[in-house]
C-alpha cells in the first residue's frame, strides 16, 4: 500500500501546493521521506476559522440521530479501511502493525460509544412553585481547537474528534505534523458518512504558530491539548486570556508498585509488555516500578530477561514486537537520560544503546537502583526504559509513588484485598490499573491531576467537557 499524498482539508477542501511551506514526512524505521505536508498559512487558519464558525452554527443544531448516524458511519467506515489506516499509521509512526490495528479498534469503540451519548445529553428541571419553570440544559461549548500528538495517530485525532461532534461542536484539529497521513485518514471517515464539511477541519503548520493564531481568536471557545506537560502550561496560558475551555491531557511517569504477595511471573507477563508498548512512548506508560524488598530481585531479574527477548524491527514485519522510536529526537533523550542515571549511580542490565545506523531503534532497557536526583527519574523517559528500585514497606512505596507532580496513571499489585482499597485512595493519579494494566475503555475516563492535566477524555466525561451549561428561569 502506498502512503497517500497529503492535504489539509478546510472546508471540505483539500489544501496544498500554492508556494506553502512543508513539512516533510519520515518513515522512522528507515529514515527515508515519505512525503511532503503543506504547513498553514495565516490565511488559511482564518479560513479554517471562518468555517468553524459556520459549522458551529450549523452542527449544534444537529439532531442526536444525525450525529449518531454520522458517528457510527464512521465507525463502520474505519473498521473497512482497518488495514490501511493501520499500515499508514505504522509507516508514520513506527508501531509494530497490531498495535495500530487496535488503535482503529479503539477508535471504532469509542465512536460508538459516543453515538449512544448523543441521546444522553441531559439537562433537568428544578423544583418551582407553580407559574414558574427553570431548566438547566447542556449546549455545545463552540468551536474547538484540538491538537493531537503523534505517538497515537489515529486514537488520538479520533478522542480530539470524535467529542467534540457528539457534542455539537465544530472542530479545528492539529494533528502531528510527524503523522499526518492517519489524523487525515480518521477525519476522512467522519467526512464520508456525512459530518457537513464545515464541522471538522484538519490544518497542519509550525505549531506554535498555529495554537498562537487560533487560540488567539475569539471563534474558538475550547482548546483541547494531548502532548507535554510543558507546551501544555503554554497552551493553557493562552487560552485564559480569552477564558476559553480547555482539556489538557499532558505528561505522565507512571508508578507501578509491585508488593512481596503477588505472584511475580504474573506480573511480569502484563507489565514488562506493557513497558515496551509503543517502545514506551505511551502517556500511561509504566515507568517507575517501586518493587517490595524481598521479591525486588526476582522481578528485576525477570524484567531484564523479557526486556531482551523483545524482537526489535520495522512495524511492518509481522513478527515485530517493537518498533523504532517515532522521531530522532526520542533516542537523543534516551541516551542523555541514561547517561545521566549511570553517571550517578544507576545500574544498566540491558538496553542503553541504539540498533543499527536506519531509521531511530532503541534497545529495551532496564534501569535498576537509579538514584532520585537522575533526570529521569522525573522527567517523562516516553521511551522504553524500565526504572526498578527496591522500597522497604507501603508507606514508602506510596509516599515514591505520590513523590512527582505528575499524576496521570498509577498502578499496583497486590493479592490484600485491603491494601488494594488503601492504595487506591492514596495515590494521586487521574487512573489506576490495580492487578491490572487495562485502564482505558470507550466508556471509562481517561485523564489525569496535578501536572498531568486537566478534565477527561473518553466516556461521558468526554462529552461533557465540550459542554457548557446554561440555566433558564421563567416567570
Ligand atoms: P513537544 O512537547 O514539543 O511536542 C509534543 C506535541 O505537542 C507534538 O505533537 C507537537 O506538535 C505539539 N506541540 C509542540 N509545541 C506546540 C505548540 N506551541 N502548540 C501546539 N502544539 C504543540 O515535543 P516532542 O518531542 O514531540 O515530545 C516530547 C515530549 O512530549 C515527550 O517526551 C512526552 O513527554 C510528551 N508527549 C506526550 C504525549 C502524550 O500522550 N501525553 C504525546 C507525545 C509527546
Amino acid at each position: 500500500m502506498a502512503y497517500p499524498d497529503l492535504a489539509m482539508i478546510i472546508d471540505g477542501e483539500r489544501v496544498s501546493g500554492g508556494g506553502r511551506r512543508t513539512h516533510l514526512v519520515v518513515n522512522p524505521a528507515t529514515g527515508a521521506t515519505l512525503a511532503e505536508l503543506p504547513l498553514a498559512d495565516a490565511a488559511d487558519l482564518d479560513r479554517a476559522l471562518e468555517t468553524a464558525q459556520r459549522g458551529f452554527r450549523r452542527w449544534r443544531d444537529s439532531t442526536p440521530h444525525e450525529r449518531a448516524a454520522v458517528l457510527q458511519g464512521a465507525a463502520r467506515l474505519m473498521l473497512e479501511r482497518q488495514e490501511d489506516l493501520a499500515r499508514i499509521a505504522t509507516m508514520e509512526q513506527g508501531k509494530p502493525l497490531a498495535e495500530a490495528r487496535i488503535e482503529v479498534l479503539m477508535n471504532v469503540g469509542l465512536f460508538n460509544f459516543y453515538a449512544g451519548e448523543v441521546f444522553r445529553l441531559y439537562g433537568r428541571t428544578l423544583v418551582r412553585p407553580a407559574g414558574l419553570r427553570s431548566t438547566v440544559t447542556k449546549e455545545p461549548v463552540g468551536p474547538v481547537a484540538a491538537f493531537a500528538p503523534w505517538n497515537f495517530p489515529l486514537g488520538n485525532p479520533g478522542r480530539k474528534l470524535g467529542a467534540p461532534i457528539a457534542a455539537g461542536c465544530s472542530v479545528i484539529l492539529k494533528a502531528a505534523e510527524e503523522a499526518p497521513a492517519s489524523a487525515l485518514g480518521v477525519l476522512q471517515c467522519l467526512l464520508d458518512a456525512g459530518l457537513p464539511s464545515e464541522v471538522a477541519q484538519a490544518v497542519f503548520g509550525v505549531p506554535d504558530e498555529v495554537s498562537r493564531h487560533l487560540l488567539g481568536s475569539p471563534i474558538i471557545r475550547k482548546l483541547s491539548f494531548t502532548g507535554s506537560t510543558v507546551v501544555g502550561k503554554h497552551l493553557a496560558k493562552l487560552a485564559a486570556d480569552d477564558c476559553k475551555r480547555t482539556t489538557m491531557e499532558l505528561g505522565g511517569h507512571g508508578p507501578v508498585l509491585v508488593f512481596d504477595d503477588v505472584d511475580v511471573d504474573q506480573v511480569l507477563a502484563t507489565m514488562a509488555p506493557a513497558k515496551y508498548r509503543n517502545a514506551g512512548q505511551v502517556c500511561v506508560s509504566p515507568t517507575r516500578f517501586i518493587v517490595q524488598e524481598d521479591v525486588f530481585e526476582r522481578f528485576r531479574d525477570g524484567f531484564v530477561e523479557r526486556a531482551g527477548k523483545i524482537v526489535v524491527g520495522d512495524g511492518l514485519d509481522a513478527e515485530t514486537q517493537m518498533g523504532p522510536m517515532a522521531n530522532p529526537r526520542r533516542p537523543d533523550a534516551m541516551e542523555r537520560l541514561i547517561g545521566d542515571a549511570t553517571r550517578k549511580g544507576a545500574t544498566l542490565h540491558t538496553g542503553g544503546e541504539r540498533i543499527g545506523n536506519r531509521g531511530f531503534f532503541y534497545k529495551p532497557s532496564v534501569l535498576s537502583e537509579i538514584p532520585l536526583d537522575a533526570e529521569i527519574m522525573n522527567e517523562e523517559p516516553f521511551g522504553p526504559i524500565a526504572l526498578i528500585n527496591p522500597f522497604a514497606d507501603e508507606d514508602a512505596m506510596i509516599a515514591e509513588a505520590n513523590r512527582l507532580p505528575y499524576g496521570l496513571a498509577a498502578y499496583a499489585w497486590t493479592s490484600d484485598a485491603k491494601r488494594q482499597r488503601r492504595i487506591a485512595r492514596a495515590i494521586e493519579s487521574g487512573m489506576i490499573g490495580i492487578n491490572t494494566n487495562m485502564i482505558g475503555g470507550a466508556d471509562a475516563p481517561f485523564g489525569g491531576v496535578k501536572w498531568s492535566g486537566h478534565g477527561s477524555e473518553d466516556g461521558p466525561e468526554g462529552v461533557e467537557a465540550c459542554l457548557v451549561t446554561k440555566a433558564v428561569h421563567e416567570g
